[in-house]
């Protein structure tokens, strides 16, 4: 089993077909919802983190773009010089996900690499310019 996010965008006729559904049932894949736009009625996307075997990941991700939604593998990561960090707390104003919050034990800023959906929303918020997108896989 193998889990990967995807950035997908799907058109508006889209939005009355069960393909969540049919990505479970038939491809036995585990979906999370990371971020969600839609809209009724107009081009929605879509940051999921799926979890299958490599083989299934593949046949579903085939299903989708038979169906014409676009699937776009997020391999971007966000970088935190750590160090250099003077816990202003700037940036968990900005990251809706929750993956930077102060802990309340010391007010020091905490990283949840696995609630990061590299909105990059962080990366203007700090002023002391903290953050970088690391494109590697
Ligand atoms: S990119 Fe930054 S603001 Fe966006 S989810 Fe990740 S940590 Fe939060
Ligand atoms: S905005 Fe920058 S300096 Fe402030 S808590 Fe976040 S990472 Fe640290």
């Amino acid at each position: 089993m193998r889990k990967k996010r995807y950035i997908l965008k799907f058109p508006p006729q889209s939005g009355d077909k069960p393909l969540s559904y049919h990505l479970v049932r038939d491809y036995d894949i585990r979906i999370n919802i990371l971020k969600a736009e839609v809209r009724p009625g107009k081009t929605g996307s879509l940051v999921l983190e799926l979890e299958g075997t490599k083989e299934n990941l593949k046949l579903g991700i085939q299903y989708l773009e038979d169906n014409q939604v676009s699937c776009e593998p997020l391999d971007k990561k966000i970088h935190w010089k750590q160090e250099r960090c003077i816990n202003c707390g700037n940036c968990t104003a900005v990251c809706f996900t929750g993956a930077l919050v102060m802990d309340p034990k010391n007010w020091e800023l905490k990283f949840d690499p696995d609630k990061c959906i590299v909105c990059e929303l962080c990366v203007p918020a700090c002023p002391l310019n903290l953050f970088a997108i690391d494109f590697r896989e």
